[in-house]
């Protein structure tokens, strides 16, 4: 049994301790020691990193109330020895502001709506929370302004084990069936809920908590949150891509979504006019295409396929047979479209692909698709296939 130190003191990120045994945790190297400050995976919060001596821990485990540190070479630590551990810092106060932010999330959530959390999973900088009945955007956003006011005001976290006469009477989250002599960490007026993990002392210190996304999910609401130092660099990261953004267009930096909408609107114009231009050059292609007897191909080499189909459509008069159009090169194959005044090109389709190594198909009167022959033997083919 492993003396905890996380519970006596959270902000303990250094310590010394005995080093009890050096054995495997579910087959992989582990340390064993009379106390430890690095918190064991628990209540959805990963397990500590940091150093044993000069030992690398990546991961914290714990079994039968006994903490493994998981470490990569055992080579360094002698049992017995008195070592010095330092856990990493920076990672586990961000895990403890996610984690007691997600606590004022959910506690909030549940007083303001009535809705439990169902699922929490916490990584690195995000966490997903999963409540079981759906809430709207307007209630999201009730509940991170509470949040954050509930940071404003700074209150105290608490964690304690009431005796079963209080535990019998008090209204906490994540009751489980059989749950026995439960932690409960309360923020007074707030929140009460059964957590084994690791918190910060009073709410001011989360700092920021923003709801990101939250999505429909099982009859209820997914969402991800963010909270502190993450919070914080996550700002910073999209203010400047917001600044380039704005940069870019010309536009004030809380202005950039009009910007976009205008730049869109143009560029919707411009699709329109270009279509235009190419409907009206092909009306000039097929004043100068004498009539032909047999199928035609034209090469448009850059249309797109929904070009390629405007073009056929408009030229399908000029021959009896196929009116085919193709846009591409030997490299990477061709587009086609095809169509015809006279047949049904539906009937051909396993022919022209077949013969030119390709697919195809369409409804009505226009067939679209990819060949992978090359441009002559494309040209060949309909100067020489012969459709009735
Ligand atoms: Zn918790």
């Amino acid at each position: 049994m492993t003396e905890k130190l996380y519970y006596q003191d959270p902000y303990l990120f250094s310590f010394d301790a005995v080093v009890l045994d050096i054995t495997t945790f579910h087959g992989a190297p582990a340390v064993v020691l009379d106390r430890s400050a690095f918190f064991p995976e628990g209540g959805g919060q990963s397990g500590d990193v940091g150093t044993i001596a000069s030992v690398q821990v990546y991961d914290t485990q714990v079994e039968n109330e006994t903490i493994y540190h998981l470490i990569k070479n055992t080579d360094e630590l002698q049992k017995g020895s008195t070592v010095h551990c330092s856990l990493d810092a920076k990672k586990r106060f961000a895990r403890m502001q996610a984690h007691s932010g997600e606590h004022v999330v959910s506690g909030i959530a549940h007083r303001l709506y009535g809705v439990n959390n169902v699922g929490f999973h916490m990584d690195d900088t995000l966490m997903t929370v999963d409540f079981d009945k759906p809430l709207s955007k307007e209630d999201l956003s009730a509940i991170e302004r509470e949040a954050n006011a509930c940071v404003y005001r700074d209150l105290e976290i608490r964690a304690w084990y009431p005796d079963n006469e209080t535990l019998a009477s008090l209204d906490f989250r994540s009751k489980t069936e059989g749950l026995r002599n439960p932690r409960i960490v309360t923020i007074e007026g707030v929140d009460h809920c059964a957590c084994c993990a690791v918190h910060l002392r009073t709410t001011g210190q989360i700092g920021l908590i923003k709801i990101l996304t939250s999505a429909s999910h099982r009859g209820g609401v997914r969402i991800t949150l963010i909270c502190g130092i993450c919070a914080y660099e996550d700002y910073v990261l999209k203010h400047e891509h917001t600044l380039r953004i704005a940069e870019q267009l010309a536009a004030k930096h809380n202005e950039t979504d009009i910007a976009v909408a205008k730049l869109l609107g143009k560029e919707k114009q411009t699709r329109w006019l270009m279509q235009q231009r190419t409907e009206q050059m092909l009306i000039y292609i097929k004043r100068a295409t004498d009539y032909k007897n047999g199928n035609l191909l034209f090469d448009f080499s850059g249309f797109n396929p929904d070009e390629l189909k405007t073009a056929v459509l408009i030229l399908k008069s000029c021959c009896s047979g196929i009116c085919a159009a193709i846009s591409g090169d030997d490299e990477t194959g061709y587009y086609f479209a095809m169509t015809s005044d006279n047949i049904a090109v539906k009937d051909h389709t396993k022919t022209v692909t077949a013969a030119l190594d390709g697919n195809g198909g369409g409804r009505f009167d226009v067939i679209q698709g990819r060949l992978r022959a090359n441009r002559d033997k494309i040209r060949d083919f309909f100067d020489n296939y012969t459709v009735n």
